[in-house]
């Protein structure tokens, strides 16, 4: 979805012929403003209403620091080749700063610093106490080995610790676009072997692997978080009269663009809540499903962990060139790749009556009109997809704390537990015993991941309810009450906390 993809005519598999729209070319194509453009854009359009003066203002908007690193990789065939990786940290009203770090071939400092400033925008918006931050490093993933991608990552991670761009206390990374838990390991432990009188080295990142000190819940957490907002806004019955649907997920038309971390785990839930996903545009192509239930996702995951695409699933239409896929038919629109998808050149076209923002940024200010102009309801970025970080925060948490959450309750519960299976076995009298299936049924639950879950959902919903609530005392969208809350959340705290020295 990058501006890497060419937008090409009509098309096909050779057996199955589909007209989807083509698509109509990049938001660069288009005039559209850039990304980082469009994020100053979205922030000054809420500062002429947010109470805060001009000087606190400025320094809330002001990008605090930027890193830009280049670095030689001995790759696998002998040659050297020269790498280039950033980092930039937006704003320090809260310590660590945090934010993912992508691996993408258009990665740049303009990007990293729009998608630093939006974690900003976006920690503030649910509550979490850190500052923004974002990194990235300029190469195309699929092109390295898993040993080149480790070098990588480690030479990245030293230039950081050499820096001081990264540290339980300075800044912590996290997945992004093109990362995962693996990524995560090799920042931990090349972190740890830089520093080992660190003792809290290992919350020096989070989105780490289970055994490596992640937590359970973090892969799931972002689409998670998206499916408990979009929920919540479609059980409104007052929200979704107006937009001519009726309440609930069931039975709605879902376009989901993505089936990384982010869509695949939102259309999980969507799918399992009764919802209907169908298509998916991914960047090799997409699906649209073929009969009115929408495409059947249990078999297409198990097609892709098989094949690594989605491209070709025998259960959907395969189309080669998927952005015109955007502009199908559906009730909800979840762009969950890439920014600036939606565009001048194609929001005209969409068709969906909500687009719900899983991607940062993906929905330029000129698209926003255009949609808004045709009565469509975006639920933005720093509210939607705040739930990674949300469960980061949880991560971060328990690797200072250096426990394992729901441990000791459950335990403690366990013991509860025990007392009332003896109790049961002794009220059945005869030396009765209680099946071990019962048993381990009565002892589950109070997880770890039953914690998270739980933490999340009270997040995204008690967020939400406050953007609900500011965008009609405020009179204004979504994305301006949420930019709103986090600018005036911002802005007391450098009030208070003075300006050093
Ligand atoms: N990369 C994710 C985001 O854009 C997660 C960041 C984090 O967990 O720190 O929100």
């Amino acid at each position: 979805f990058s501006t890497a993809v060419e937008v090409s005519a009509t098309t096909t598999t050779a057996a199955k012929t589909i007209a989807v729209p083509t698509g109509h070319g990049t938001a660069v194509e288009q005039g559209d403003p850039t990304f980082l453009e469009s994020v100053d854009i979205y922030f000054d359009k809420a500062a002429t209403i947010a109470s805060a003066t001009p000087d606190i203002l400025a320094h809330i908007k002001a990008y605090n620091n930027i890193l830009k690193v280049q670095f030689p990789l001995k790759c696998a065939n002998g040659t050297v080749e020269l790498i280039e990786g950033y980092r930039a940290q937006h704003s320090h009203h809260r310590l660590p700063v945090k934010g993912g770090i992508r691996m993408a071939p258009n990665v740049d400092a303009e990007e990293t610093m729009a998608l630093a400033a939006l974690m900003t925008f976006k920690c503030a918006v649910v509550d979490v106490p850190f500052g923004g931050a974002k990194g990235g490093i300029k190469i195309d993933p699929t092109k390295y080995s898993a040993n080149e991608k480790e070098s990588i990552i480690r030479r990245y991670t030293s230039e950081l610790v050499r820096k001081s761009f990264i540290g339980p206390s300075i800044d912590v990374p996290a997945p992004d676009y093109g990362t995962g838990p693996q990524e995560m390991a090799w920042i931990k432990d090349t972190y740890e072997h830089l520093k080992p009188n660190d003792i809290n080295g290992a919350a020096c990142v989070t989105g780490k692997p289970l055994e490596e000190g992640g937590i359970d819940g973090r892969q799931e957490a972002t689409g998670l978080g998206v499916f408990f907002c979009l929920r919540d806004f479609l059980d409104d019955e007052a929200l979704v009269d107006k937009l001519g649907l009726t309440t609930g997920i069931k039975g709605k038309t879902f376009i989901v663009q993505g089936f990384g971390n982010v869509g695949r785990h939102t259309i999980d839930y969507i799918y399992d809540a009764g919802g209907l996903i169908t298509a998916i545009a991914e960047v090799d192509g997409g699906l649209v499903a073929e009969c009115e239930n929408g495409i059947d996702i249990p078999a297409l995951k198990a097609y892709h962990k098989k094949m690594g695409t989605i491209t070709s699933f025998p259960g959907a239409k395969t189309v080669k060139f998927a952005p015109g896929i955007l502009e199908l038919p559906c009730d909800v629109l979840i762009p969950a790749a890439l920014e600036t998808q939606i565009h001048s050149g194609n929001a005209g076209n969409v068709k969906a009556k909500i687009v719900a923002e899983a991607a940062n940024g993906p929905v330029t200010p000129l698209a926003e009109t255009i949609l808004e102009g045709k009565g469509v309801v975006i639920l933005p970025d720093l509210l939607l997809n705040a739930g990674g970080v949300t469960v980061s925060y949880f991560e971060w948490l328990k690797n200072l704390n250096h426990i394992h959450f729901g441990r000791m309750s459950r335990r403690m519960e366990e013991k509860g537990q025990r007392m009332l299976i003896n109790a049961l076995e002794a009220e059945l009298g005869n030396g009765h015993k209680i099946s071990h299936e019962v048993r381990s049924q009565v002892v589950k639950g109070n997880r770890e991941v039953d914690f998270v879950w739980s933490g999340l959902e009270e997040t995204m919903l008690l967020s939400w309810e406050n953007v609900k609530r500011i965008s009609q005392e405020r009179n204004c969208n979504y994305r301006t009450a949420a930019y709103l809350i986090a600018i005036e959340r911002i802005a007391t705290s450098y009030r208070v906390s003075g300006i050093f020295p």
